[in-house]
């Protein structure tokens, strides 16, 4: 028993896995990032998505294929180590500013909220700040189209003022996914209008150019 336990410790020293397939690693990267057949299957763009809409805004890539499931899977229970994998490919593409200080966007939910942003600011490597707080619920983001998110999310968001907490340095916004910016947008005013500079929003997955022009 002690021997088989032993030869099974080795198996995990010897042979890590990938956090995706759970497959050998065969990566020379550090261990718990993804394998090469994984990170192929993604199809990532090297150096991430990019783009300015008011927002500099950086996602890992387009909200679709493999990237859209993963994301959907690591919304569910025990799935934290492929999200890390996932934030650590983020990290190493996109790095942020020494200076940077992470605001992840809340959920509207009360119940069941995605906790997805924070855990992703926590992975990142930089120092996080909770300054933003949802003032109402507001309908469900999902059916409504750009004019209709814009209106319902005003007002929805509250940010602690500058004054209370001090110089920070610049401030990015960190959420899942970026659908169209509606959301990050309204984050974005309620921070500027407590005297916080915002440089940017750091995100996972962007949603493809033709659904965001819904
Ligand atoms: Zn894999």
């Amino acid at each position: 028993m002690h021997r088989a336990l032993l030869a099974f410790a080795q198996t995990l020293l010897i042979e890590p896995r990938c956090p995706i397939c759970d497959g050998p690693w065969d990566s020379p990267m550090r261990p718990a990032a993804l394998c090469s057949t994984c990170l192929d299957a993604l199809t990532l763009p090297l150096k991430g998505l990019k783009g300015l809409l008011r927002l500099p805004r950086c996602a890992l890539g387009p909200y679709a294929g493999t990237l859209r499931q993963l994301l959907l899977q690591v919304r569910q229970p025990r799935q934290g180590i492929a999200l890390v994998a996932l934030v650590q490919l983020l990290s190493d593409r996109l790095p942020l500013p020494a200076t940077a200080v992470l605001v992840p966007i809340p959920s509207w939910k009360r119940q069941r909220s995605n906790p997805l942003p924070q855990q992703i600011a926590l992975g990142l490597g930089r120092p996080t700040a909770a300054l933003l707080h949802r003032t109402h619920a507001g309908l469900s983001q999902h059916h409504l189209n750009k004019t209709q998110r814009q209106n319902n999310l005003i007002g929805a968001f509250q940010a602690i003022p500058l004054d209370k907490q001090g110089s920070l340095g610049s401030v990015w916004l960190v959420d899942d996914i970026l659908t169209t910016g509606s959301t990050a947008l309204a984050a974005h005013e309620a921070l500027e209008n407590a005297g916080h500079h915002v440089a940017g929003l750091i995100c996972l997955g962007r949603n493809p150019a033709k659904e965001r022009r819904r």
